[in-house]
């Protein structure tokens, strides 16, 4: 765990009440502030938080509206809300909490309360995080690993299925490895898995493209809303890439480099069939494409040509 400052966004429409809360925790904190709604959701949205300390009662838009809005949001859905309102009757707090806020203070504000209730707040922000990217990221590769792909597959099969887009998928191994490996020894071999991974990471351009570790020496790319003539090309820059970066293999059969090979697989996803039936496509590619002589992409059962 870090020692990094924590950010603490905080409204309210009275400017006193914010300068108040600011002096409180400015020395242990960066405070952001907004004085209406609208101001809060789009800080929120570019200096993403550690923590929103929300009053209730503002013009326009009021607290219950922002927090709504802010757990509605997939990237501040995480952000931590605590109210801060001079509404103090049961209901209020009971709502409060409904919305999404992890915890509700009355005013007239204690000090030493809102600075230790921030203080756990944050902690536990931090323990959150930490364990969402132990939990959804490769140890060893520092990608998103296989339990992270099937969420994010399973979610996107389901959006491109209702949207009737198509969803594609490259699955890629490394060549020869098992040789490097006995070659260079199985630290080298981490290294190069890392490097590899990189190289794949980098290459997804676009927002929604994902970037995973498999398992081992396999890794798959997620390609929503791609058909099968843009998820060749990825494919086929990626197998360039990771070509051009000229990792050595004094051992391989196929170059004196690393290499890749590629299946590439598309979908027009139905609501009521699985991504199972992708996977295993993909899979199959991959095979005709070690079959075929390796360092080059299947797709759709033709070969494309190195
Ligand atoms: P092919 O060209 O057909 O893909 O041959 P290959 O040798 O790459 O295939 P094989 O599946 O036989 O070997 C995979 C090797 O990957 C075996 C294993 O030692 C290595 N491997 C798997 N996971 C890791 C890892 O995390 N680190 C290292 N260093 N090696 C790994
Ligand atoms: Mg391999
Ligand atoms: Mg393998």
């Amino acid at each position: 765990m870090t020692d990094a400052r924590s950010k603490i966004l905080v409204v309210d429409d009275i400017p006193s009440n914010v300068h108040v809360l600011s002096r409180i925790l400015k020395d242990d904190h960066d405070i952001y502030f907004a004085t209406d709604g609208a101001k809060a959701l789009e800080l929120a949205q570019s200096r993403l938080p550690d923590l929103v300390l929300l009053d209730i009662m503002m013009p326009g838009m009021d607290g219950y509206e922002v927090c709504s809005r802010l757990k509605a949001e997939p990237v501040t859905r995480d952000i931590p809300v605590i109210f801060i309102s001079a509404k103090s009757e049961v209901e209020d707090e009971t709502y409060g909490l409904e919305v999404g806020a992890i915890d509700f203070i009355s005013k007239p504000i204690s000090p030493p309360i809102v600075k230790a209730r921030v203080r756990n707040h944050l902690l536990l922000k931090r323990q959150t995080d930490l364990l969402r990217t132990l939990s959804f990221n490769d140890g060893l590769t520092g990608i998103a690993n296989r339990r992270r792909f099937d969420e994010v597959m399973l979610r996107e099969w389901r959006r491109c299925g209702r949207a009737q887009l198509p969803l594609s998928l490259i699955m890629l191994d490394v060549d020869q490895f098992k040789p490097y490996n006995d070659h260079y020894g199985h630290q080298a071999g981490d290294e190069c898995l890392r490097a590899v991974a990189q190289l794949l990471a980098e290459q997804m351009m676009r927002p929604g493209d994902l970037a995973a570790r498999y398992g081992g020496e396999e890794f798959v790319c997620l390609l929503p809303e791609t058909d099968e003539d843009g998820a060749v090309q990825v494919a086929e820059r990626l197998r360039r890439t990771v070509a051009e970066r000229r990792l050595p293999h004094a051992v391989s059969h196929v170059a004196d480099h690393i290499t890749i090979s590629l299946g590439v697989a598309t979908a027009r996803p139905t609501l009521d069939d699985t991504p199972d039936r992708l996977s295993q496509l993909a899979d199959g590619l991959l095979y005709e494409a070690k079959r075929a002589g390796r360092n080059r992409v299947c797709s759709g059962g033709v070969e494309v040509a190195v």
